[in-house]
């Protein structure tokens, strides 16, 4: 017997209410920009959650950190807006693997307790090779706010809230595959937002590869931004989970 006969795994297609959190702005366009769009075009509300300032993104030295979390935040706020995105929230954390879990943590109770979604969003820290510490982190972070929320002498900001799920982007081994075709085209343009990241040829390479890569996840080919999904239940004592 497999333990989503038990507890099935959530259906993302019916999430009302997505919080998303991304380490930096442009992740979460990268992992799963599509999904949000057409969700969001489906009538869910969307919050994104950018956890650090995005200051260190930059290989000119001459810009200094601040002037460059000015520019992302500028240029995040351009790109929610093309995804439907209802609310952009900035934590403003330091970029650059200086963030800590428990810290994090905390910001991500509060705010599963203060928008009370149905669903949280978060790049995989189980991905394997990911070197970024800031990706690891705003995962694990969020998996264990998850885990966390309903319980009411963990963490005292809030009234205790429990999500439906979780859904992990930027996976090694999703789970769940909604056709976003619908949410493609504005999938680049979102990214075509982050000019200070992404100049012509950079974003020609990743829409060529994003789409190659989104057509290979199913069978019949369709555009997909590949998660894992799991519930809360699933994520603690479960030597399945990877399996799901
Ligand atoms: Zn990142």
């Amino acid at each position: 017997m497999s333990i989503t006969e038990l507890v099935p795994l959530p259906d993302l297609s019916r999430a009302r209410r997505v919080l998303c959190f991304q380490p930096h702005p442009d992740d979460a366009e990268i992992g799963v920009g599509a999904t949000l769009c057409v969700l969001s075009k489906r009538g869910a509300q969307v919050i994104l959650v950018t956890v650090t300032d995005g200051g260190m993104g930059t290989f000119d030295a001459s810009l200094e950190p601040t002037e460059v979390a000015m520019i992302r935040e500028r240029e995040q706020r351009k790109s929610a807006a093309v995804l439907g995105i209802e609310e952009v929230v900035n934590l403003g954390a330091p970029d650059g693997g200086q963030i800590s879990e428990p810290v994090v943590r905390e910001e991500v109770i509060t705010l599963i307790r203060k928008y009370r979604p149905d669903f949280v969003m978060a790049p995989d820290p189980w991905l394997p090779y990911e070197a970024h510490p800031d990706h690891r982190t705003v995962g694990l972070a969020v998996a264990a706010g998850v885990l966390f929320s309903p319980y009411p002498h963990i963490s005292s900001g809030g009234e205790p809230h429990q999500v439906q799920g979780v859904a992990f982007y930027l996976t090694a081994h999703p789970n769940t595959f909604m056709d976003v075709s619908e949410g493609w085209r504005a999938k680049f343009e979102a990214l075509a937002a982050h000019r200070s990241q992404f100049d012509e040829a950079t974003l020609s390479l990743l829409e060529h590869y994003l789409t190659a890569r989104a057509r290979a996840w199913t069978k019949e080919g369709f555009l997909t931004e590949a998660l894992k999904v799991l519930s809360p239940i699933h994520l603690h004592v479960n030597v399945d989970a990877v399996n799901l």
